[in-house]
């Protein structure tokens, strides 16, 4: 199996599993895609019941020949063993994707990707230092899943001042292999010392940087898998298709969706839940796509202006936005607010904002007159955005045990100038 560029669709520069999960973006700037997919056959998952069984045989076809083939039983069980429930409300269901060791559904794709590399080894070589900029979800998600992994080290950039008391605990509270930066500075700052350090030719001659950011194929793949358990199971109730309603900012997570569906997964419409950031909706309204700024909004994990996956939508469905199965719609903050508030009585449910935008498009639909079974993904706890949540619907959140698990380790992180040369110095020191 191998993998191109979606810049490089004559296939001119194949790269195997292994280069393409150290690499994150391929040289020419674009992502990379595989160059074949398996067709769905039922047959071949019989007697798969458990996420990581059904990962094992879904990825085998994206794992074949690479030297990391005979671990990926291993790599499943290490990094997907996380349970995945289905919770009913209004003739539907919510697909809870929040229960791995951060609450989040990035959880799956940095545990995967984790334990790929850490199984890529390279012996007498100097560890990587994966760099990760974050605004909340990623940098935990990130930092949980590389800690204490053999030979690589992390580090993390997160804005001062601009995360939550709990968000900011979750970047800081790891240590040993991971080091936390607290920028004086924007988000924006920290990706631009990120992007300077993956980009500059010196540090790169002696240190071996990596970025674990969401356009990684092993944070991409995985999330698959989750998808492929659900069809199965609608499959062999009756129930099939799956159709999907995706809270979506950098598109990485619905991607997954489509790749199976594009492999002949019974799955029929995949819906984009965005926030008030319109590039998605206001491409399929138009069919233009026009990249913008992203502004923020209280959903603040999907405020993307310029989806980093839109490349491989683009490949998959050249013809996406006059395509029938494909939909995406806005819902600003004040929506997304009103559904958090009263989902407790209509719903039985308490979303995180992100998951109030799914929601918010079921409710369309159901006033449209759609009496559809569909599949909502949860993609975050709710206690992760206390302070949306708790004001909305009038009473304390539970604290997952891996929240309270992470609040009661010790935090520690630097404070640093968005300075690119304090940066390096910082980078400099990581190798001895
Ligand atoms: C990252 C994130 C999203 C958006 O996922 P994409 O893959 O970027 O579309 C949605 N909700 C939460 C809670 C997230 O952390």
């Amino acid at each position: 199996m191998q993998f191109v560029s979606t810049r490089d669709l004559q296939g001119l520069r194949p790269v195997v599993l292994a280069e393409a999960l150290e690499a994150g973006l391929a040289p020419d700037g674009g992502l990379y895609v595989p160059t074949s997919l398996p067709e769905f056959d039922s047959s071949y998952y019989e007697g798969a019941e458990t996420l990581p069984d059904i990962a094992q045989r879904l990825l085998s076809h994206f794992f074949a020949r690479s030297p990391l083939e005979p671990q990926l039983a291993g790599i499943c069980e290490e990094a997907l063993d996380i349970p995945v429930p289905s919770v009913p409300i209004d003739s539907a269901e919510v697909l809870e994707l929040f229960h791995g060791p951060t609450s989040a559904f990035k959880d799956f794709g940095a545990r995967f990707l984790a334990s790929c590399l850490s199984r890529i080894s390279h012996e007498n070589e100097s560890p990587r230092i994966i760099l990760v900029a974050t605004s909340g979800d990623t940098g935990a998600a990130v930092a949980a899943a590389f800690h204490k992994k053999a030979g690589i080290q992390v580090v993390v950039l997160y804005p001062e001042g601009k995360v939550s008391a709990r968000q900011a605990h979750g970047l800081e509270c790891w240590g040993d292999n991971v080091r936390t930066l607290r920028v004086a500075g924007t988000f924006d700052d920290c990706q631009r010392l990120v992007k300077e350090a993956l980009a500059d030719p010196v540090l790169r001659g002696h240190l071996r940087l990596l970025s674990a950011n969401s356009i990684n194929l092993g944070r991409w793949l995985p999330q698959a898998t989750y998808y492929a358990c659900a069809a199965l199971r609608l499959l062999r109730i009756g129930r099939a298709p799956l159709r999907l309603i995706v809270p979506t900012g950098n598109l990485g997570n619905a991607m997954a969706a489509l790749l199976l569906r594009k492999a002949g997964w019974p799955i029929a419409e995949v819906a984009f839940a965005c926030n008030s950031n319109r590039t998605l909706p206001d491409f399929f309204l138009s069919g233009t796509y026009e990249a913008r700024p992203a502004h923020a909004t209280i959903a603040n994990a999907m405020d993307v202006g310029a989806p980093s996956n839109f490349e491989r939508l683009r490949w998959l469905y050249p013809d996406a936005a006059t395509d029938p199965a494909l939909l995406s719609q806005s819902f600003d903050d004040e929506r997304i607010r009103s559904v958090i508030a009263v989902a407790p009585r209509r719903h039985s449910y308490v979303p995180c904002p992100h998951t109030a935008c799914a929601i918010a498009l079921l409710e369309d639909f159901r006033a449209a007159g759609d009496r559809r079974f569909w599949t909502l993904c949860a993609t975050a706890h709710p206690a992760k955005f206390e302070t949306v949540v708790e004001p909305l619907i009038g009473e304390a959140l539970a604290v997952p045990q891996s929240i309270e698990a992470m609040l009661h380790r010790p935090a520690r992180a630097e404070t640093v100038s968005a300075d690119y040369t304090e940066f390096t110095s910082i980078l400099r020191s990581l190798a001895h």
